[in-house]
């Protein structure tokens, strides 16, 4: 058996994807067992081959278990995780960390005080359309973004069981929300976020949003929409990007795309007659002629998302810094924050996160 031992709170949907991922792919972390509140779910993990503690204090008792996933709804994680952390645990909690930053702070307080690992299963860092975007940027090849527009569209209207309630904080921002941010801030990590503002609707939910657009301004003068809708049926690209030398478009999650730069060489020259097109005359927005630009394909990257566990063991054995830092959670909760006072009062917020 390896030296690291973990157990699921939450055995739903993603505390099973936990387990399946890390049995298969992960294999110096071994899955002990789960806990969940309900025996459905419990007799879903013991058919899965774990032990299904019956309480909590059960998997605290169990001093084989040295890593815990909360895999539970978001209004859960804050008291899990401290618990967890009191019981001499380390702690992987997944995404929305907690449901506001200042939730966040006194889960920190307290892995400060028992000297235990806390992360935040951030996953959509691994993204492979993400990873094209990091790269591409990264190269130089179409110098410095100023709009960065990264947006996620479903059709299928009503959001799912819990994250339909206030109380369980669901909503759209908490749930994918946090991954567009947590990806946009990992892409400009130094440059303070200097502006929000949050258009947030409630189409066919009650309690929360479900079709939100966000708008964020760095202090370096980039700027970030990040657009989540469940009712649109003809779909943006997912991710448009505007840079100094050139326009990066990634179409899905596939990684359809290109990048078209200009050309050094074929310099525009400004024709002297206005041009007729299909919507009338207009010089400024007439076509560019192809001449002056390069069609690349987007950038061949490998992602590996046992990375993020890998990392998470070697940060437990003192070998390596954690990836997803608790002060990049926090960041992305202060943001998270200042979104919600920007809808709640209908315009644009400044701030310095
Ligand atoms: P789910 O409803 O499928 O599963 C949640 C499970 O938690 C259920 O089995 C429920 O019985 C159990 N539970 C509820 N309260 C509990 C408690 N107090 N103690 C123990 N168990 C409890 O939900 P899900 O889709 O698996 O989402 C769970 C978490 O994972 C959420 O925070 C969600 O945002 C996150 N999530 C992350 C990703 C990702 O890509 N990172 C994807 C989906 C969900």
């Amino acid at each position: 058996m390896t030296d690291i031992c973990l157990g699921i709170i939450g055995y739903g949907g993603m505390g099973a994807w936990h387990h399946k991922f890390l049995t298969e792919s992960v294999p110096r972390i071994h899955v002990k067992g789960a806990h969940d509140v309900r025996g459905e779910a419990l007799e879903k993990a013991e058919a899965a081959g774990l032990i299904a503690y019956p309480s909590l204090d059960a998997l605290w008792a169990d001093p084989d278990i040295n890593l815990v996933t909360i895999a539970t709804p978001n209004d859960y994680h804050k008291p899990l995780s401290i618990a967890a952390l009191q019981a001499g645990k380390h702690v992987v909690c997944e995404k929305p960390v907690t449901l506001n930053a200042a939730e966040l702070e006194d889960i920190l307080a307290v892995s400060e005080e028992t000297g235990r690992l806390f992360t935040v299963h951030q996953n959509r860092r691994w993204d492979k359309d993400y990873r094209v975007v990091r790269e591409a940027l990264g190269s130089g090849v179409i110098g410095e973004p100023y709009f960065i527009e990264n947006k996620v569209q479903g059709s299928r209207r009503s959001l799912h069981g819990w994250r339909g309630h206030k109380q369980n904080g669901g909503g759209m921002l908490l749930d994918w929300g946090i991954h567009l941010l947590d990806q946009i801030m990992d892409l400009i990590p130094s440059s303070p976020v200097v502006s929000v503002c949050a258009h947030l609707l409630s189409l066919y939910t009650t309690e929360v949003d479900d079709n939100i657009k966000l708008l964020l301004r760095f202090e370096n003068g980039v700027s970030s929409l990040l657009e989540m809708s469940t009712n649109c049926l003809i779909p943006a690209p997912r991710w448009h990007v505007q840079c100094g030398q050139g326009t990066l478009v990634v179409e899905n999650w596939e990684c359809d795309g290109k990048i078209l730069t200009l050309r050094e060489e074929g310099e525009m020259t400004w024709e002297d007659d206005i041009i007729y097109t299909a919507a009338g005359p207009t010089r400024t927005m007439a076509r560019r002629p192809a001449y002056t630009m390069k069609e690349r394909p987007l950038p061949e990257v490998a992602v590996d998302l046992t990375e993020y566990y890998n990392n998470v063991a070697d940060a437990m054995e003192g070998r390596a810094e954690l990836i997803v830092k608790p002060e990049q959670a926090l960041r992305v909760m202060r943001v998270v924050d200042m979104l919600f006072a920007s809808a709640e009062k209908g315009h644009g917020l400044a701030c310095r996160i």
